[in-house]
């Protein structure tokens, strides 16, 4: 009997009463337990415990909330194997995939432990005579964050260290489909210090989503998923009455500049398309070379490096790239290869054939490589969130840049060039909120913010980073004047500084 992964609220795991769903390693296609779904009461109730956690914790001096910080770092650190054979055992990344996403995750605890500097407000003496002013940057309350299940642990990490340090409670619903890291991340926030109820993890589906979209005492809910769900919640969040931020799906495009240095770019793009098997909002889905002679060069040396990628379990020291996440999201993936074919672009490699002995039932799809792809494609316009490489060819480099601007997404983009007044026009012009030049996936780090833009983010407040102090605090603006030198009688005009 599979074991059912619980909640975590107010400081201990708690059983679900209700509906559960299945977990599977996605190398083997087992089934290796079910996670429980909670209910809108079982949301409230957590909800409630972190409402009465709340105002301990947000007068507790933000030194000692980062000191307690500074210790889930440590153990962030000495147990980084064990989170990330959870990780690869739930969604299928390789090991050391899953370690990198943890230090990106650790680096923004790691940005959360000045909590005392971030936190400062600001002050002017004399904003009129013997008048002074000062900020203060507040906690929201009790704040949840909705995750996708492609960084279990990191996407998380960019959204609880930051509220926490604020001095918010936080409800986390991680994705149902791997959510063992949440439930350890808990734990190891408990055991560095953190009181019971400040940080609640609940599991579930939409019934858990809209109850936390739906409550009154939720001030603000962080979204990573794709772009219709993260829709969905926006507008929600925005007739509740609450601040959102909804990061969503994306199309990552590389322009490749005759110039480029092409071995350099064909490496940069192995790693950012078929890296995490293509399960990341920052992998590049497109290459854009910019004129025959280059494409034609880009192919010829994308194809054999496509074709000996190292296709293997997560766990095996060699693998490049493990299997994808689900049986449905494989054949979703299968699906769009199809479409690509049926709508005329060129398969140069086809993933879809593949087997790995002893691995049968396990949810891979192969590096699949597309040349001749049009905008006009399925395969060009939606997200396929798998290790399949669209080629699309541009005559200059005015087209191309047309090309992503048009596009619905804009999460993030990246151009190879030698050519600095093509890339400084680039970074200037590209309506995309994360821009590399010669940096393939160019994810800000803990201490920028990250976020895009379009489809790609809906709010105003990217994540981490100075972007999420902002967002996980409100601000307060004090005046203040003392009894001398206040002259007797009412004024009725505008206060002005005369
Ligand atoms: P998803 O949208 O299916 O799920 C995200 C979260 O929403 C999960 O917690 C899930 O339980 C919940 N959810 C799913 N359906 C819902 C519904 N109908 N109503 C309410 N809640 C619902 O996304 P996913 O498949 O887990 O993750 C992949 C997607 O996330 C991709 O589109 C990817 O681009 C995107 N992503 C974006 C970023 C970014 O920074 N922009 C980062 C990581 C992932």
């Amino acid at each position: 009997m599979a074991k059912t992964i619980p909640f975590f609220i107010g400081g201990s795991e708690v059983a679900g009463k209700g509906r559960t769903a299945p977990v599977f390693n996605p190398a083997t296609g087992e089934q290796t337990a079910s996670v429980s779904l909670a209910s809108t009461a079982e949301v409230n109730a957590a909800i409630a415990v972190a409402k009465k956690a709340f105002p301990t914790w947000a007068a507790t001096p933000p030194l000692r909330r980062a000191r307690i910080l500074n210790k889930f770092l440590g153990i962030l650190d000495a147990r980084t194997d064990e989170l990330a054979a959870v990780i690869t055992s739930e969604h299928g990344k390789v090991l050391s995939d899953a370690k990198g996403e943890i230090q990106r995750g650790a680096e923004v605890v790691e940005f959360a432990t000045a909590a005392p500097q971030l936190l400062k407000g600001e002050v002017t003496e004399n904003v009129g005579t013997r008048v002074d002013s000062h900020s203060l940057r507040q906690p929201l309350g009790v704040v949840a964050g909705i995750t996708p299940f492609n960084f279990p642990a990191m996407v998380p990490m960019w959204m609880f260290p930051v509220a926490l340090a604020a001095g918010n409670c936080f409800i986390l619903k991680p994705s149902e489909r791997d959510p063992s890291a949440a439930l350890l991340l808990a734990k190891w926030l408990k055991e560095a210090g953190l009181p019971d109820g400040v940080f609640n993890v609940v599991h579930g589906d939409k019934e858990a989503v809209d109850a936390i979209l739906h409550s009154p005492d939720i001030q603000a809910v962080s979204f990573v998923g794709s772009t219709p769900i993260a829709r969905y919640i926006y507008e929600t969040a925005a007739r509740t009455g609450k601040r959102c931020q909804a990061l969503g799906g994306a199309k990552n495009h590389m322009i490749i500049m005759p110039d480029a240095d092409m071995d350099q770019a064909v490496d940069a793009l192995m790693g950012a398309a078929y890296g995490s098997a293509g399960e990341r909002c920052m992998a590049i889905s497109v290459a854009v070379p910019i004129g025959k002679k280059t494409a034609d060069a880009l192919i010829a040396k994308l194809e054999p490096k496509v074709r000996a990628l190292k296709v293997a379990p997560g766990t095996d020291p060699d693998a490049e790239m493990g299997p994808l996440v689900t049986k449905q999201h494989q054949e979703k993936v299968k699906g769009y290869i199809d479409a690509g074919v049926a709508e005329g672009a060129k398969l140069v490699v086809d993933g879809r054939g593949i087997k790995l002995q002893g691995y049968e039932n396990g949810y891979f799809v192969g590096g699949t490589l597309f040349d001749n792809v049009t905008p006009d494609m399925k395969i060009y316009k939606e997200e396929i969130f798998g290790p399949v490489l669209s080629v699309v060819r541009a005559e200059t480099y005015d087209q191309a840049a047309k090309m992503i601007n048009e596009h619905e997404y804009g999460n993030g983009t990246a151009i190879f060039t030698r050519d600095g007044d093509a890339a400084r026009e680039f970074a200037h012009q590209i309506q995309v909120g994360m821009v590399g030049i010669n940096v393939p996936i160019p994810v800000p780090m803990a201490f920028h913010s990250f976020g895009g833009w379009k489809s790609s983010l809906f709010g105003d407040h990217h994540m981490h980073g100075p972007e999420g102090i902002r967002f996980y605090t409100r601000l307060k603006t004090i005046t203040s004047r003392w009894p001398t030198g206040i002259r007797a009688g009412a004024d009725f005009v505008m206060p002005t500084m005369k």
